[in-house]
């Protein structure tokens, strides 16, 4: 196994929930009120620590964007994706920017997240399993 240099955040982390390798700092986030297929997901300026997968252009509520899909460097597991790029000219502002999907990190507390304390969001794209 070839070694990890893995880069260590200070501050308020948001981290990988199976092992614990830190992502990104809640000062980095952009957006909180953002949506994956999976519940409440934040838009955060950078991320460390992840590994890109193929460009896809994927259909959200906001239009067409190019995004990757992003994984935890560490265990491999998915954590969001990152906007390669966007269509929309109102929807330019994400692009370079990650997502990470608020249920597959941990917060800043440790604390892992469930859906019931978000009841106050309504209306996404969410039609899932
Ligand atoms: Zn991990």
């Amino acid at each position: 196994m070839g070694r990890l240099f893995l880069i260590n955040l200070e501050g308020s982390i948001y981290s990988c929930k199976h092992c614990y390798t830190h992502l990104a700092l809640s000062d980095d986030i952009i957006s909180k009120s953002f949506h994956s297929r999976h519940g409440k997901a934040y838009l955060f300026d950078k991320v460390v620590n992840v590994t890109v997968g193929e460009k896809e252009e994927r259909p959200m509520i906001t239009g067409v964007h190019t995004v990757v899909d992003i994984f935890c460097v560490a265990c491999g597991s998915i954590v969001g994706w990152k906007y390669e790029s966007a269509y929309e000219k109102t929807q330019k502002y994400k692009e370079g920017k990650f997502i990470l999907e608020r249920f597959k990190v941990l917060g800043p507390d440790g604390s892992n997240y469930l859906a019931v304390q978000e009841s106050q969001i309504v209306g996404s794209d969410v039609d899932d399993d």
